[in-house]
């Protein structure tokens, strides 16, 4: 019998607990602001520069609760991270330089710009498909912008974060308590809103809604990363190995529990059979283990998907689909065969909710305006794709697509791409992480306005309210 992998979920912290770690952080990001932002980029790339030391350490921990293969660690985790600290690092003092701002000509004696100052505590509030990637990858550009970082990772992965920090403590650069971790399931994450300045979400629309209930009540802004459908938009002109492999690796990288992975094809209908062989192919050379060298395909990681994958499987056959794979390998593992749905229809689960495993749902279609229709008639809009040699083509089709990344011929890397903004529209979220825009997103912006001269006259527009103060506005609007 094989040894179960699965650890317990992290027991809950109180809520004393977490205030009082909340308190600390937010001391620590009283002195931490202080600091110049190159000063703060240098100490965090330093903090990074020791755990990637220490990285053999830290995916061990990492697999220990989600069985990834130690190679996809390095790829979709560790590396992500590296070129996320080199942006934010190389641009932060021009992103959170002050920004000049222009004033009308009647203001022409002040000066104007705006300030990027930090929220204070950043709440991270983080699922269990990515458990280094997300809290570590979003804490970076967070505390170079000033802020501490409060971690509430998920209670089914916890044990990377704790490493992190103890990790990032023993470097002794960053002042006590910058980095924090609080751990525990849902009821915790609602402390860490409660403690937190501005918080970060990214998980399951379901508590994403909750999360923006709870904080519009706190009034705190929230940012939510959610879930996905990425539609893969395959057209009959597509460069067929590349799309196949793509398929393969954008449905089943991280055992399919990737929130931008391919959850559905639509396949035009002349290459459609050819697709699928293509992709079966592919398939069938996936080696699967809870570890070992060679391996790519780990397990699910979080037991409720089990059930979520069987579900949607059957679903899909009784609707009159064809599976290929989708065995159970080891329940007590959660270890199951990848699977190529065939004959996928709109009705079936498999095309219509996110199932977060891995299961690639095929449809054909009769032309891409179909295409671009069916991946739009969801509520979700996280990632898409577009296949096709006809590059012109294919980017006026991403442009119709209801999604926040789009990607041409190209498939899970906008992670890997910190330039960019990285997030959804409709029920896949609201604002984005990375780029410049996600990285001042854990500032607020303050507008200053400061009269230069003349040093001791009144602005004209002020009282007394006699006669000529009418007219002088009137010829003040009309030379605009
Ligand atoms: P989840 O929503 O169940 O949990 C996410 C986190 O929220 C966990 O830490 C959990 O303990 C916490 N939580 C649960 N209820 C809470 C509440 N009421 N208040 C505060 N915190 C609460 O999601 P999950 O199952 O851990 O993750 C899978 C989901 O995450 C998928 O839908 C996937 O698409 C999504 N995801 C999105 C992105 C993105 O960037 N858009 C990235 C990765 C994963």
């Amino acid at each position: 019998m094989t040894e179960r992998t699965v650890p317990p979920p992290a027991r809950n912290m109180t809520a004393d607990a977490v205030s009082g770690t909340a308190a600390a952080a937010a001391a620590a990001a009283q002195r931490w602001r202080g600091l110049p932002v190159s000063e703060r980029a240098a100490l965090v790339a330093q903090v990074w520069a020791e755990l990637y030391r220490r990285r053999q350490e830290l995916a061990k921990v990492a697999h220990s609760e989600t069985c990834k293969p130690i190679v996809e660690f390095s790829a979709m985790e560790l590396a992500p991270v590296g070129l996320i600290v080199k942006y934010f690092t190389s641009n932060a003092r021009r992103i959170l330089g002050d920004q000049p701002a222009c004033v009308p000509w009647v203001m022409l004696n002040k000066k104007a710009y705006v300030r990027y100052a930090p929220r204070g505590v950043v709440g991270l509030i983080t699922p269990w498909n990515f458990p280094f990637l997300i809290p570590f990858g979003d804490a970076v550009p967070a505390m170079i912008a000033g802020n501490a970082v409060l971690v509430k990772p998920s209670e089914w992965t916890s044990r990377t974060m704790q490493w992190t920090a103890d990790a990032v403590r023993g470097t002794g650069l960053l002042p006590e308590g910058l980095f924090s971790v609080v751990t525990g399931d849902g009821s915790v994450g609602r402390e860490v809103l409660k403690a937190s300045d501005m918080v970060l979400f990214t998980g399951s629309t379901r508590t994403g809604r909750s999360i923006a209930q709870e904080a519009g009540a706190l009034l705190k802004p929230v940012v939510l990363e959610l879930g996905g459908k990425h539609p893969m938009i395959v057209l009959n002109d597509a460069a067929l190995p590349r799309a196949a492999k793509a398929a393969v690796w954008g449905a089943f990288a991280n055992c399919g529990q990737v929130c931008v992975g391919v959850e559905r094809a639509f396949v035009e209908e002349e290459i459609h059979d050819a697709f699928v062989e293509a992709v079966r192919r592919e398939m069938q050379r996936l080696r699967q283990g809870l570890s070992g060298e060679g391996v790519e395909l780990g397990r699910l990681i979080f037991p409720p998907q089990f059930e979520r994958v069987m579900d949607h499987l059957e679903d899909a056959r009784a609707k009159g689909a064809a599976v290929f794979g989708g065995e159970v390998v080891d329940a007590d593992n959660l270890l199951i065969r990848p699977a190529l749905v065939t004959g996928a229809t709109p009705e079936m689960k498999v095309m219509s909710e996110e199932t977060f495993g891995p299961v690639l749902p095929v449809m054909k279609v009769s032309c891409a305006e179909e295409a671009v229709r069916l991946s739009n008639s969801g509520p979700y809009g996280l990632a898409a794709s577009v296949w096709t040699t006809d590059l012109d083509r294919a980017e006026r089709l991403a442009a119709m697509v209801e999604a926040g990344m789009v990607g041409v011929n190209e498939v899970l890397s906008h992670y890997a791409a910190p330039s960019l903004p990285f997030g959804g529209v409709k029920s896949s979220g609201l604002g984005r992480r990375h780029s410049d825009e996600g990285m001042r997103m854990f500032c607020h912006a303050q507008s200053v306005l400061v009269h230069e001269w003349p040093a001791g006259m009144a602005d004209p527009w002020w009282f007394p309210y006699e006669g000529r103060k009418s007219r002088l506005v009137e010829w003040i609007l009309r030379l605009g």
